[in-house]
């Protein structure tokens, strides 16, 4: 049972899409075509330029009334990314509309001073004769190709960025979810965005990668691995900048001396938030021998007592379509062949007529299993006992992603020591990967979960041209070291060097 279908491919590609949590239809959408996609982008270039002739508190006032429609119609966005995702009605409201009214407020509030023309002192002796300021310039039209796992904050995060810079933004959403996207258009229009600022095109991969071609001046992905180098090479050939969100295998590290207790919440809340559809989710966890099994009952215990339901509360939802489900249960198939144990779950829920894959507490796992190696994205808590701390990190850094990770412990700075060890982009200590909702910590991936570092200032001026304007300070008179060159100035020029690098003095004025 497909969640999206290729209904048509003429006179274009034509999708259904269904809700997984009743199956049942609930939309269809055509992919726009190349020179679709290329208008929409000439249309935001043309709205981009009166829209950067704005103050950026002018395009504030923009924000604060997009964050009055998010209020306003809480339970609209959360009645339709439940109905398109299956996702939890707590994680709807949590992380689609608190986290987008955080992100909403947090920049509008702060990018007048982030985006603020900056006076920088010139070091050594030609600051004495020059002067620099900084200012940062929008880049122009930034194509926003974002995935399912977090339909609206996942474009809404670097959408109000990107605007609040002075861009406009072309916004291609997943084909899993492209009725949120919908959605948040149709939000910016009762906040009475300018017409073309913001454009959303649906589609396939292949309409993203028109997208790419389009002429656009920055892509924002967030995506799958695959997808993310393919973008890369795409951005590449067109030297336009690019920042990568890719996937994760984050590594949850518990030692001898941790509150179990929350140890085996944050386990549980880490591995089946967001149906296991989290990019920072807890996806493997490494439990030292002497609490091993005080841990693991502890885990059973709290996997037990979660509910699954398709109404009412519930506290693991959906998988939001059907390929997803494909790889959660290849990825158990293959660890229940080579040996691991499932204590919980293990299975689609027989109860649930939609697309349910009960929560999974699976031990005795190994980095020959898919489940240990590969992002399976799935409801899955997966604990492996390890001799030591030490024997944990070596696991935790055995992979090709590194997103983000954890590390439970009752010592504060062995916490901040294990963490600084940890090969990920970024680590949370006694607590589940939360990064992504703190601006002021910069978020992306290293080895291949990511290239470039998101939010806070970092990241709304990665949505600018740096732009140094350097002036001297007279103005007037003879350029310092202009012609006619003479060996009396090289001599000069030697002395000096001797002198600014070749004694204490020099040293300290350099
Ligand atoms: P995906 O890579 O399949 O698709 C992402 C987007 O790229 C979609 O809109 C898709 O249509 C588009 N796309 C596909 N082919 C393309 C091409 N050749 N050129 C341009 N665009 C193309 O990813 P997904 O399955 O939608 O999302 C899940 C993945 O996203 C997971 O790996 C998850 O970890 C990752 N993710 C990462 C972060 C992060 O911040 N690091 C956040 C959320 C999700």
């Amino acid at each position: 049972m497909a969640i999206y279908e290729r209904i048509a491919d003429v006179p274009r590609r034509r999708y259904r899409v269904k809700s997984p949590v009743t199956l049942a239809p609930i939309g269809e959408f055509e992919s726009a075509t190349p020179d679709e996609v290329r208008a929409a982008v000439e249309r935001a270039r043309k709205a981009q330029a009166s829209w950067a002739e704005l103050g950026v508190k002018d395009r504030a006032a923009y924000m604060w009334r997009l964050l009055d429609q998010f209020v306003k119609r809480q339970d609209e966005i959360v009645e339709l990314v439940i109905q398109e995702t299956g996702k939890t009605r707590t994680e709807a409201i949590g992380m689609e509309v608190f986290a987008c009214c955080d992100a909403i407020s947090f920049y509008a509030k702060r990018a007048p001073r982030f985006l603020a023309p900056e006076k920088r002192r010139i070091h050594g002796l030609m600051g004495f004769t020059k002067r620099l300021r900084v200012v940062y310039k929008p880049l122009g039209v930034v194509g926003l190709i974002t995935p399912w796992n977090g339909p609206v904050v996942l474009a809404v995060n670097p959408l109000v960025q990107a605007l609040l810079a002075g861009n406009a933004v072309v916004h291609k959403p997943s084909e899993v979810t492209p009725l949120s996207a919908l959605l948040v258009k149709k939000l910016t229009e009762a906040a009475g965005f300018p017409p073309d600022l913001y454009q959303v095109v649906q589609g396939d991969g292949q309409t993203g990668a028109a997208l790419i071609e389009a002429g656009v001046d920055k892509i924002s992905f967030t995506g799958s691995v695959a997808t993310g180098r393919k973008v890369a090479e795409a951005c590449g050939r067109r030297l336009i900048p690019v920042t990568l969100e890719l996937g994760g295998k984050d590594a949850m590290i518990v030692c001898a001396d941790a509150d179990l207790e929350r140890a085996a919440a944050g386990a549980l809340l880490g591995s089946c938030m967001n149906t296991g559809h989290y990019c920072c989710g807890t996806e493997r966890i490494y439990v030292v021998e002497p609490i091993y099994d005080r841990f693991v009952e502890k885990v059973v215990a709290g996997a037990k007592q979660l509910r699954q339901n398709d109404a009412g509360e519930s506290d693991v939802g959906a998988v939001f379509w059907d390929q997803q489900m494909e790889i959660i249960e290849s990825h158990m198939q293959d660890a229940v062949a080579k040996g691991a144990k499932v204590l919980v779950g293990g299975r689609r829920n027989p109860r649930l007529a939609g697309l349910y894959y009960e929560p999974t507490v699976v031990v005795d796992v190994s980095h020959e299993m898919e489940l240990m190696r590969r992002e399976t994205f799935g409801p899955i808590v997966a604990i492996q006992k390890v001799r030591d701390e030490e024997e944990a990190l070596r696991l935790a850094n055995d992979s090709e992603y590194g997103l983000n990770g954890n590390v439970w412990t009752g010592d504060a700075e062995k916490g901040q020591r294990l963490a600084e060890r940890m090969e990920t982009g970024g680590v949370c200590v006694n607590d589940m990967a939360i990064t992504y909702g703190i601006p002021e910590a910069p978020f992306g991936g290293v080895k291949a979960s990511g290239v470039g570092q998101v939010n806070g200032a970092q990241g709304i001026r990665g949505y600018c041209h740096v732009h140094p304007i350097l002036a001297d300070r007279k103005g007037k008179g003879p350029i310092q070291g202009g012609y006619p060159y003479t060996r009396k100035g090289e001599d000069g020029m030697q002395k000096f060097i001797r002198f600014l690098w070749g004694t204490p003095l020099g040293r300290w004025l350099a």
